[in-house]
């Protein structure tokens, strides 16, 4: 079904680039990628496949001093903010978008109580609230006992600590929440219990989420569409049915077998060998072609074209394995999208 909603997010062939001492880094080599309002949508990649990149990059979180958007843009509700300064950014963090991260003890304040975390957030960006009232119904909402607006971080579980950044980030009343690998740190009965959470606060909202991970599991609990981001580059998207049905990309399929725990002839659990690319280095072709199973002599030449599956036109692709749908590139990549 095509989508109706507008997109809350969107971005459109975006380059990015650090500055190190051993030279640059593209850690995004055009990716595209849409969230509309309401919808919860997976970015799945291995580590340094550039998806929690792309999530500070579009909260203007990657050091200003050594990263760079070389081309691209990025569209937060319509407006452009490739380009917005720190300044700038600080005044526009937090709503409509919002982000929490695995390690909630990074971000919540060491020596400062909960329930005025969530109070000073709330001061910032919903100033005409009654803060008092509105830290308790936040602190219901994410489920936490009322006691624990009185508590320090350290004071705090993994599972506590994670609702109560939650908490803070539901604070600036965001239309979407950016959940980088939320629940990696949390042992099995947590995770489970964060992602009802976040499930349960997404339809109680109408809020969209774009969830960050490597497990394929948590996004087919959680996520309506998925983006699989190999080196920088989006290589498979489509709606969780149609790519978990059928996946396409000889990445996403070896993920899928990584995470069944698959096993091969010789009876070995499968893994994709090899490793990601060295993104210092400029790639002509295909960049999974070194680890790819099905490689061909054209996949080291160019990069694949997207093509739209035949299932549904929710599906797309960048592999040499499929023909190229005559379309331009964005074209496809919004069509993929829908
Ligand atoms: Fe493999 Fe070639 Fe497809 Fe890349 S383009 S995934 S190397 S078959």
């Amino acid at each position: 079904m095509p989508q109706t909603k507008p997109p809350i997010l969107q971005l459109d062939d975006v380059r990015l680039t650090f500055r190190t001492r051993a030279g640059t880094v593209r850690a995004l080599n055009g990716a595209s990628l849409t969230v509309h309002e309401g919808e919860a949508v997976g970015l799945v990649g291995e580590s340094g496949s550039g998806k929690s990149t792309l999530a500070r990059a579009v909260l203007g979180l990657n050091p200003e001093r050594s990263s760079r958007i070389e081309a691209g843009r990025i569209l937060i509700a319509g407006r452009d903010v490739t380009r917005l300064s720190q300044a700038e950014w600080e005044a526009a963090r937090g709503h409509p978008v919002a982000m929490v991260f695995q390690d909630p003890l990074s971000f919540l304040n060491p020596i400062m109580r909960i329930g005025r975390q969530i109070a000073e957030s709330i001061e910032r960006h919903a100033p005409d609230r009654r803060v008092e009232q509105r830290v308790g119904e936040l602190i219901e909402l994410v489920k936490l006992p009322s006691s624990l607006a009185r508590a320090y971080p350290h004071e705090l579980s993994g599972g506590m600590r994670q609702r109560a950044l939650l908490a803070v980030a539901l604070a600036c009343e965001p239309r979407l929440l950016i959940a980088d690998e939320p629940t990696t740190a949390l042992d099995v009965t947590t995770q489970a219990e964060i992602l009802a959470l976040l499930r349960d606060l997404r339809e109680k909202l109408g809020m969209a989420m774009l969830l960050i991970t490597h497990d394929l599991g948590i996004v087919a609990s959680a996520c309506e569409r998925l983006y699989v981001i190999y080196a920088g580059r989006v290589l498979e998207w489509g709606r969780a049915q149609d790519v978990f049905g059928a996946p396409a990309h000889p990445y996403t399929v070896g993920l899928f077998h990584a995470a069944r725990a698959d096993r091969d002839a010789q009876g070995r659990f499968a893994t994709i060998g090899g490793e990601p690319p060295d993104l210092g280095e400029t790639a002509q072709g295909c960049p999974f072609a070194p680890r790819c199973p099905k490689a061909m002599a054209e996949c080291a030449r160019a990069m694949p074209h997207a093509s739209v599956l035949a299932d549904g036109e929710t599906h797309a692709v960048r592999c040499w394995l499929y023909p190229p749908t005559r379309e331009s590139e964005t074209a496809v990549e919004r069509l993929g999208e829908a």
